[in-house]
């Protein structure tokens, strides 16, 4: 599949990983926008959040448990934000899904 972030699951493609489990693996965003950037991803290829089902939810907690792991460890220790952008007007530009785990600086809201 033409997909760039199953071929980073998948090594086919160079990234600088943080995390790598069975199902999930995490890496440096190529573009960063605040001190620590990580891209959260499932290995399995799923579209975007409009594509989660009773069948591969439970990747959502998962992803979830392993942000906080990954925060703890960069030493995110005054607070980070996850977001996910979903379709076209989410902002979304790879399709498939990640959550971005940012921090180390004071965050802006909305977005920034
Ligand atoms: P989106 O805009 O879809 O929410 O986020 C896609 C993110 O993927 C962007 O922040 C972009 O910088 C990052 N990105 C796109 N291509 C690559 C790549 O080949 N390697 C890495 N590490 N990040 C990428
Ligand atoms: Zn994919």
């Amino acid at each position: 599949m033409d997909c760039i972030f199953c071929k980073i699951a998948n090594n086919e493609i160079p990234s600088s990983k943080v995390y790598e489990d069975e199902k999930i693996v995490a890496f440096n965003d190529l573009n960063p926008k605040a001190p620590v950037h990580v891209l959260i991803i499932p290995k399995e290829h799923i579209k975007s959040a409009d594509y989660i089902t009773q069948e591969n939810q439970s990747i959502i907690g998962e992803i979830f448990m392993v942000a906080s792991e990954i925060a703890k460890k960069q030493g995110l220790k005054n607070g980070y934000r996850i977001v996910n952008n979903c379709g076209e007007e989410g902002g979304q530009t790879v399709k498939h899904l990640h959550f971005h785990l940012m921090g180390g600086r004071k965050m802006e809201w909305p977005a920034g």
